[in-house]
């Protein structure tokens, strides 16, 4: 069961990626329960950011109903791999700076990475790395490894206390999706003794496109879909 403040926070994420649904190409959708496990994992690995890698879940293709209110460019060529699947179990690969992180240790390139497959190997479709306190914007070396993944990169910004060496960082440009809560500051608990004040989520394609990132439930429908098909 995900926690009621972060279902809250990707009801309001959910309908905002609705509203802006004709700025994407294209979308992914990701259980609530394994964007908690990342919050958990991105805070347990602090200071470092961490590297999460992921491959679709063959068994949850996407529910047309879903598709067909969230996607804006519909009978387009697909564009990445394991697009149309739900996001599958997160597989923690990788911790370090926002330059190493991307730079998988060797154990994981023994035998099966070839060389041209990038600094992070091919063995995974999706990609997921960290920015904590600091806004979920690419750097250049993001950038730069995203051109080797076949299905889509993600970063997930957290902002939280006590800071540690991290002072909240904001001065970048580019397109923001954060996690909003209207009502409280402070968003969630953590076991690390964090408190979490903000998220933010972003997905894109090496090619330069965003990405909309759709937030579901266990049973494949985006958190808040009561009200969405009643405003559609
Ligand atoms: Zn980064």
């Amino acid at each position: 069961m995900v926690s009621e403040w972060l279902q809250n926070l990707m009801i309001e994420y959910n309908s905002i990626s609705l509203e802006k649904k004709e700025s994407y190409s294209s979308l992914i959708q990701m259980p609530g329960i394994i964007f908690e496990k990342l919050i958990k994992w991105a805070l347990e690995n602090l200071p470092d950011e961490i590297l999460v890698g992921f491959d679709p879940n063959w068994d949850r293709p996407h529910l047309p109903e879903v598709d067909e209110i969230f996607l804006f460019q519909k009978n387009r060529k697909q564009l990445f791999a394991g697009e149309g699947y739900i996001i599958g179990e997160p597989n923690l690969v990788n911790r370090g700076d926002s330059f190493s992180v991307h730079h998988i240790p060797e154990e994981w390139t023994d035998d099966f990475f070839a060389v041209d497959r990038g600094p992070r190997g091919g063995r995974f479709t999706h990609w997921l790395h960290t920015h904590p306190n600091a806004v979920a914007i690419p750097s250049g070396a993001d950038a730069d490894a995203a051109q080797y993944t076949e299905g889509i990169d993600m970063i997930l910004g957290i902002q939280f206390s006590p800071e540690g060496m991290y002072p909240w960082f904001d001065e970048v440009e580019g397109e923001r999706r954060p996690l909003i809560d209207r009502n409280k500051e402070a968003v969630g608990n953590f076991s690390t003794g964090h408190l979490v004040h903000g998220l933010e989520v972003i997905a894109y394609h090496r090619s330069g496109v965003g990405i909309n990132v759709i937030f579901v439930d266990e049973n494949n429908y985006p958190y808040g879909w009561e009200n969405f098909i009643l405003e559609e």
